[in-house]
């Protein structure tokens, strides 16, 4: 029975000959900008807590009280015994946010682009994704049934060729995007696609994952902040800038109806828990009220910006918080790595599978100070320089 099983640890064993193996780390505190890791506190420079309401009393407030109210869990699926008030009232903050019609919460951003995805399209139809785009949305792809086809990152003309080849053949086509690149940090040339998606009738899925409450003279995300008026549909988590955990789509009221008839992700999974629904509310709250907090997050790119510049490291993007940095392969990518938490700094390597290069991945928090950002870039360079032949 043993031999059934013993393919696991061959597999284990080439996946740590390959360098790819991986293990969770123990945070063990409150989210923020400083955080407890094996009995240390360390900077944190890996989360998506971009604007720091992860550990924002307000947003934990709002959760207990729900609690109260409502008790730990939704009980059941949105259609059955689980949709509460606070459900509603998340969808109409959302749809407000996003100056949408309509909104709909599922349980995360992974589940949200796999239900939303595989109701779309099906085995008749095209989709269309940039070839970085978020697991979510492969994986989606890949369920729904439809012909998937990648086209280069943000490489219009690819897409365009690929759309003038096959698009006359299918019946429906999806393209799917990040609004902002989860492991790069680069912003998608949404208009552009919007541009594209017109002229060959197709539909546009973007991701605001990263986008939301950061991008936007509201914290609406790019699509917002780049002006886009035509109809497409927004996906997005609730669990990075809003410091909770969910998903959602906004988009037209119909969109929305259909989605609640047809996402396998949301007619069969329990609704969303009281206190996080409760606390992302709390968080649109803020980025309603606070605009100074996503101010303050894009001084601190700022201020990475010019460190990063002086001290000659160069970085894939700095176009949003989040700041890869590709420092050689990926021996020296996690020496690196294992050098800035030797000083009190998490700041991980990322690397293949989950990425193609190996690179550090900074994101930047709101409530990291000037002290904090500045001593990181110090020791980047200190780490860089130690690793040169
Ligand atoms: C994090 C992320 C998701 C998943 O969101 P969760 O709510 O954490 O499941 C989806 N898309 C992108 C681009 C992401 O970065």
């Amino acid at each position: 029975m043993a031999e059934a099983y013993a393919w696991i640890e061959q597999s284990l064993n080439t996946i740590r000959r390959a360098n790819w193996y991986r293990s969770p780390q123990l945070i063990a505190s409150k989210a923020g900008a400083e955080v407890i890791i094996n009995d240390r506190s360390v900077l944190m420079f890996a989360s998506n807590n971009y604007l720091g309401l992860a550990g924002d009393q307000r947003l934990i407030d709002a959760a207990i009280a729900a609690c109260q109210a409502y008790g730990t869990g939704a009980t059941g699926s949105r259609l059955v015994s689980g949709h509460l008030p606070l459900h509603q009232e998340l969808e109409q903050t959302i749809a407000n946010l996003k100056q949408t019609e309509a909104a709909l919460v599922f349980s995360s951003g992974y589940l949200a682009n796999i239900g939303t995805i595989a109701a779309l399209v099906g085995k008749r139809d095209l989709i269309l994704g940039d070839v970085y785009n978020h697991s979510c949305l492969k994986n989606g792809a890949i369920l729904s049934g439809a012909t998937v086809l990648d086209y280069g990152h943000s490489d219009l003309a690819d897409l365009g060729n690929k759309l003038a080849q096959q698009r006359s053949q299918f019946r429906r086509c999806l393209i799917t995007t990040d609004s902002v690149f989860s492991m790069d940090g680069d912003l998608a040339p949404l208009t552009e696609i919007m541009a594209l998606a017109e002229k060959y009738d197709c539909m546009v899925l973007v991701d605001e994952a990263h986008a939301t409450g950061v991008f936007g003279d509201r914290g609406a995300g790019l699509v917002n902040a780049l002006g886009i008026k035509q109809p497409l549909i927004q996906v997005g988590t609730l669990s990075k800038a809003l410091g909770s955990l969910g998903g959602y789509v906004a988009g037209s009221a119909q969109l929305i109806d259909f989605l609640r008839n047809r996402a396998a992700s949301w007619i069969y999974t329990t609704g969303l828990s009281p206190a996080d629904t409760a606390a992302a509310i709390a968080a649109i709250k803020i980025i309603n009220t606070e605009p100074e907090r996503r101010h303050q997050l894009w001084q601190n790119l700022e201020l990475l910006k010019k460190q990063l510049a002086q001290a000659n490291i160069i970085a894939i993007a700095t176009e949003s918080p989040i700041v890869a940095i590709e420092v050689g392969d990926i021996a020296t990518t996690l020496a690196i790595a294992a050098q800035l938490k030797e000083k009190g700094l998490f700041a991980p390597a990322i690397r293949p599978p989950t990425v193609p290069t190996p690179r550090i991945r900074l994101t930047l928090i709101a409530t990291h100070t000037e002290a904090q950002i500045n001593h990181l870039a110090g020791c980047l360079k200190q780490a860089v320089e130690k690793t040169k032949p």
